[in-house]
């Protein structure tokens, strides 16, 4: 069996890539942070979401040796000029708490910032780059997708799914928030998932592993 490390220690968001690529190929077994040695993870220090996902993918590659892929995520709002974007995760500047209390604060600051914003100013999209990083004999080859999901940030938090701004986001057509949505059904429309089902086909060739392309 081949092995892909996911270069991330998210445990949700770990969950949901497995969940998708497993549902796109066979015979892969998909590793975390958590299941390889520790190394020096490097800081998400690139302006885009692109920059960070391929500094996470190079440097898993150069620690394990293993095929990498490596994503990074935000919620980008129209109203604060496609901000949190690349900061979303650290974006009320709250470090050593855990996920929740991060969650929490994160949420609060931006419905704070977006009080004032009438409802037909409030879109948003959550956006996600995924990078798959190969190491051949001569060099690490580079494989890039990207998906988006568009929607609107509401004005209170709803549901108990998902995790960081789910629950203040309702994706276009829908009426509940991400965070309210069974994981199957967030998966279908989200950026992760669209991001991860472009690449899926790539992870399937180069690790010669069959692809089940639609399920
Ligand atoms: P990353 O882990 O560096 O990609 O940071 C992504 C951050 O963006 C997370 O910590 C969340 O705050 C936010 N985010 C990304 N994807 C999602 C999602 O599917 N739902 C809710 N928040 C998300």
């Amino acid at each position: 069996m081949s092995r892909v490390l996911l270069a991330s220690r998210n445990r949700k968001k770990l969950d949901e890539m497995r969940r998708i690529l497993a549902e796109h190929m066979t015979g892969v077994e998909v590793v975390g942070l958590d299941d390889v040695a520790p190394y020096d993870e490097p800081a998400e220090t690139e302006p885009t979401f692109h920059g960070n996902a391929r500094l996470k993918a190079l440097a898993a590659v150069a620690a394990t040796g293993l095929p990498a892929l490596a994503d990074d995520s935000g919620l980008c709002v129209a109203a604060l000029n496609g901000m949190p974007g690349v900061l979303s995760a650290r974006w009320a500047g709250v470090t050593g708490a855990d996920q929740a209390t991060k969650d929490r604060a994160n949420n609060e600051l931006l419905l704070a910032q977006l009080a004032d914003v009438p409802d037909e100013r409030r879109a948003a999209e959550f956006r996600c780059a995924v990078v798959l990083a190969v190491p051949t004999p001569d060099r690490v080859v580079e494989h890039a997708a990207e998906g988006v999901m568009s929607g609107r940030v509401i004005r209170e938090l709803r549901g108990a799914g998902g995790f960081g701004y789910d629950v203040l986001f309702c994706a276009d057509g829908h009426e509940v928030t991400t965070a309210e949505l069974p994981t199957g059904e967030k998966d279908a429309i989200s950026h992760r998932g669209r991001a991860l089902r472009a690449i899926a086909p790539v992870v399937a060739e180069v690790l010669g592993t069959e692809a089940e392309p639609g399920r």
